[in-house]
């Protein structure tokens, strides 16, 4: 394993960064996960996008183009000859004086990891997940902007262990209007009637790169999508359910908070979409 900081490679035991790192100490950085398909980074330009607008929010200087990071990235996936994987490309505030001003820090330290992710087992892509909401609200944008992809993740692994004690792999967060956001490391779309449903990211969740291709794929099927406010309600009478990611991919859900979600079983336009996913990044010939 060949891991990148800051110009240069190291192996796994060697790749460290000091104590006095401000993304350490404050959780002061931002963060892309990224797939591999193929030899090919999928979608690596709207990944670098989204990292360089949530740079642009926080007012981190990466200290490099889009265009360097792009090399960067791909450099690293070369290096370490892999086919099909994930990378995790990490930019901190870098290392800077016991106090949370990042005025003391001289300059952003970029990480990327290129490695292996399986977000859930297998078994749940055939049966499906169940899902809880969670009690704990999504930030509100006043506060934190959840479309900065921040080393900030509290909030959703507060919200991931109440999903793991209530015997749940992944949980759905609502914001302080009770409304459906996201889940805590996916997005989240609904069926009614034939129609394709998933909030808006100005609700309170990440614009996601995968929510966005399926919104895409959904078009070329024919299948009608919109962005619409939803509720507890919406979900629990939905007839088809499923969570979006580049770690998850898609992956049907079948009950929320004990309501079965149609049959109970993954959908026919889920599993047409997955399909379609499938063919789309490779997976399928
Ligand atoms: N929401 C959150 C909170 C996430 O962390 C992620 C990424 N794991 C997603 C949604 C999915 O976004 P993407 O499809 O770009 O991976």
């Amino acid at each position: 394993m060949k891991i990148y900081i800051d110009g240069k490679f190291f192996s796994k035991e060697e790749a460290t960064v000091p104590v006095f790192d401000h993304g350490l100490l404050y959780g002061d950085g931002i963060f892309e996960g990224i797939r591999i398909y193929n030899s090919r980074v999928f979608k690596l330009r709207e990944h670098l996008i989204r990292l360089y607008d949530s740079a642009k929010a926080i007012f981190l200087d990466i200290g490099m183009s889009i265009d360097h990071m792009e090399k960067a990235v791909i450099d690293t996936v070369a290096a370490n000859q892999t086919r099909d994987g994930y990378i995790r490309l990490v930019v901190t505030r870098g290392d800077g004086a016991l106090g949370i001003d990042p005025s003391s820090c001289a300059k952003a330290r970029v990480i990327i990891i290129v490695g292996d992710i399986q977000l859930y087992p297998e078994e749940y892509y055939e049966k499906g997940i169940s899902l809880i909401i969670s009690s704990y609200r999504r930030i509100p944008s006043d506060c934190f902007d959840v479309r900065i992809k921040s080393l900030n993740y509290l909030n959703n692994v507060l919200a991931k262990i109440e999903a793991r004690q209530a015997g749940c792999l992944e949980c759905i967060m609502l914001n302080g209007a009770g409304h459906v956001t996201e889940c805590t490391g996916d997005n989240i779309f609904i069926l009614k009637n034939g129609t394709l449903m998933t909030p808006s990211p100005l609700e309170g969740a990440l614009d996601g790169i995968t929510r966005r291709t399926v919104l895409d794929l959904a078009k070329s099927l024919g299948i009608t999508a919109s962005e619409t406010i939803l509720t507890r309600f919406d979900l629990y009478t939905a007839d088809e359910c499923f969570l979006t990611g580049t770690g998850a991919e898609i992956i049907p859900a079948v009950a929320i908070d004990k309501r079965i979600i149609g049959s109970g079983t993954p959908g026919l336009i889920t599993k047409k979409i997955t399909e379609a996913f499938k063919t789309f990044v490779g997976l399928t010939v």
